[in-house]
């Protein structure tokens, strides 16, 4: 009974579980409270009634100090409910309220006492049996009802039996054996109310214990429950961060872009694809250590730059992006963006002691007007920024429709390529270059041509390029060799004077063992490695392969192949690599012939002048009429090419064309 109210209290923390069983007993002394009152009243009553009618003077000051008792000790019980409900309180402090019951408590005891003492004097039998009983009765729901306090419910219990059995043998000694029972009773009842207390006790206890161990639980549960929570939400951010910048990755921008973007919403968003300029060449050149703090202050700098409603996530290698949240201004925002971005990646880098540069190239796509699938969306801005690489870098380009079909050409173009060279869809064309003062041919020039069956004639400055994006270039670049060395053994017949120029890129150059290769082609189509010019751009002085070209330059001249920087002066040769390289001479681009009138004269005259004082052969290409012909004559140019002089055959030319 005791244990299933033993909630009072609910809101209490008690400090330790003493205190809180102490709280719990005082509440359940309390809550029996009221039924306590209303067996004594009842009895009072009862007793009232039988003594009324033998006429005993004192029971109303004895009814009226028992009605005073009970009220005053249900005000009591009334005020602690109230305490006991004010959830204020941090703990509830019940000594005072203890004492209190038990004042009331051991007041009633005496107040009984004080009856017997009345009615074995004055009353009849019948009387002072009944006020034995209800004492008995009383003493015995005692040990029960006052179970929840040890001292003062054995206290009330000698008051109603021990005093009750001295007074009977002092006030009426012929009873004695009321005295005797009456001490047998207190012995009985206070045994019981001991044990009553130790099980209420016991049980309080445990109740407080499982309680504690379920909290302990919750806890323990609620603190694994905060680890899962925890590591879910790291596991979280390293699948959508990147480890080096800190950036969100691609999972972590998609989740951003599913979040943020709606293809329903009429604004715009615009994505900025960042691919950095010359960041290979640092990593190659510096190692990936410089490449990685590159990259890391490379995206701080990004992040100053990009707005709160934009996220920038590094999308792999040196590739970042930046999305904009939808709205109005887009592609002005967008614009300005694009300016600081690559402003801010040009500012030079400072890492251990050396000012690095890199620059940035931006493709922009706007969202969901160039494509609503954000995969698609970010190709675009990707195609955009592979076009910025191709027109130079550094800047900043739109997407446009062509783009996407100019890929997808050169996607088909690359895997038709392959083939082209298996099923000799190539030929060769020859162009001459001619020696202005006699009209011979020195040289024929060597240019490949590829006639696709469907989509007809390919320019080869297209396919030469996706040959060299392909790494298709070395098997091409053989072929060409191969097929020309033979086929001109024929014409050396004609005239064995006659030499042949051989495109080369960069690539092949740079492609294992190219020189070995270009030696066995020639021993296999007994081709004279004196009659061979090999024609490399300038992009031969590169940084990053000077050891490696230098070293296949070299050997190749040492075997008497001559080799010519090809479209001189349209790249970058500063003039110790040109003397420190063993290359024979220079073929002045022909944008230089066409703007003879202005300052391509200037040019040609100071490449000559550098050609003649480091020993080195001119031919000046594009020539294209006769007043280009006579002025380039005047300035002492001997060899010439162009379509003045002879255009690009099938059908090789030993004779110029010019009358
Ligand atoms: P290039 O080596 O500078 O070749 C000369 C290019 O200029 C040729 O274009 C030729 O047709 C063109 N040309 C010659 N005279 C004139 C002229 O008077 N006016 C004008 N406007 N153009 C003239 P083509 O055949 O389209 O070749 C373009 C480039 O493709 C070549 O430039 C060369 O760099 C490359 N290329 C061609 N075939 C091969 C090859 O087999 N291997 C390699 N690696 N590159 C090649
Ligand atoms: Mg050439
Ligand atoms: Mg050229």
């Amino acid at each position: 009974m005791f244990t299933q109210k033993a909630q009072a209290f609910p809101n209490r923390r008690a400090t330790d579980q003493h205190t809180l069983v102490e709280m719990q007993l005082a509440a359940l002394a309390y809550q029996n409270l009221p039924a306590m009152l209303g067996v004594n009243i009842a009895a009072t009553l009862g007793v009232a009634f039988l003594l009324y009618a033998d006429g005993v003077s004192y029971l109303p000051v004895w009814l009226a100090l028992v009605f005073v008792l009970s009220g005053l000790r249900l005000l009591c019980w009334f005020f602690f409910q109230r305490y006991c409900a004010n959830e204020s309180r941090e703990q509830a402090k019940v000594g005072g309220w203890v004492l209190l019951y038990t004042l009331g408590l051991h007041s009633a005891a005496l107040i009984w006492v004080a009856m017997v003492f009345i009615t074995f004097q004055l009353a009849t039998s019948e009387a002072k049996f009944t006020v034995i009983v209800i004492i008995s009765a009383l003493a015995g729901g005692a040990t029960g009802i006052t179970a929840p306090l040890k001292y003062a419910g054995r206290i009330y219990i000698t008051i109603l039996l021990l005093f009750t059995s001295v007074i009977i043998y002092w006030v009426a000694s012929e009873h004695w054996v009321f005295s005797v029972l009456g001490l047998v009773f207190w012995v009985a009842m206070i045994i019981s109310h001991r044990n009553n207390h130790y099980v209420l006790l016991k049980s309080l206890t445990l109740q407080m214990e499982n309680k504690q161990l379920i909290n302990n639980l919750q806890h323990l549960n609620a603190e694994l429950e905060l680890r899962v929570q925890q590591r879910t939400s790291a596991l979280e951010r390293i699948a959508h961060n990147d480890a080096l910048t800190g950036l969100p990755n691609r999972l972590g921008l998609i989740d951003w872009m599913e979040k943020k973007l709606h293809a329903d919403n009429p604004q715009e968003a615009a994505i900025l694809f960042l691919d950095l300029d010359r960041f290979k060449q640092i990593n190659d050149a510096l190692g990936h250590e410089v490449g990685d703090q590159v990259l890391r202050m490379i995206a701080y700098r990004f992040n100053e730059v990009c707005p709160d409603d934009a996220i920038l996530a590094r999308w792999g290698g040196d590739e970042f992006l930046l999305v904009t949240a939808q709205a109005d201004n887009t592609r002005e925002r967008a614009e300005t963006l694009a300016r600081q971005l690559i402003d801010a990646a040009i500012a030079p880098l400072c890492i251990r002691d050396e000012s690095l540069g890199v620059g940035l190239s931006v493709g922009m796509a706007y969202f969901p007007t160039d494509a609503i699938n954000f995969q698609d969306i970010i190709h675009a801005a990707d195609l955009t920024v592979a076009e910025v690489k191709r027109s130079g870098r550094g800047n900043s380009l739109i997407y446009n429709d062509i783009y996407a079909e100019t890929q997808k050409r050169r996607f088909d173009l690359g895997r038709a390529l392959s083939d082209a060279i298996k099923q000799n869809e190539l030929t060769l064309a020859y162009q001459p270059i001619v020696n202005a003062l006699t009209n011979e041919v020195e040289t024929l020039e060597v240019l490949s041509r590829w006639h696709h069956p469907s989509l007809g004639v390919i320019d080869p400055c297209e396919f030469i390029y996706l040959a060299e994006e392909t790494d298709r270039i070395v098997a091409l670049g053989d072929w060409v060799l191969y097929q020309s060395c033979s086929k001109a053994r024929e014409w050396r017949r004609q005239d064995s004077a006659i030499k042949l120029a051989i495109n080369v890129s960069i690539k092949q150059l740079l492609a294992q063992n190219f020189s070995g290769r270009v030696i066995s082609i020639l021993q296999e189509t007994a081709f004279p490695p004196d009659a061979l010019i090999l024609e490399v751009t300038e992009s031969l002085f590169g940084e990053a392969h000077l050891d490696t070209t230098l070293v296949t330059v070299t050997q190749l001249r040492s075997f008497g192949v001559e080799v010519y920087i090809d479209d001189f002066g349209t790249g970058y040769s500063s003039l110790s690599r040109l003397h420190e390289f063993p290359v024979t001479g220079i073929k002045i681009d022909r944008s230089f012939t066409a703007q003879l009138d202005k300052q391509g004269l200037v040019i040609i005259e100071s490449a000559m002048l550098i050609a003649q004082k480091m020993g080195l052969k001119v031919v000046v290409e594009g020539v294209e009429s006769a007043a280009q012909f006579d002025k380039l004559l005047k300035l002492g140019i001997v060899s010439m090419q162009g379509y003045y002089l002879g255009r690009p055959s099938p059908v090789p030319a030993i004779r110029s064309s010019k009358q």
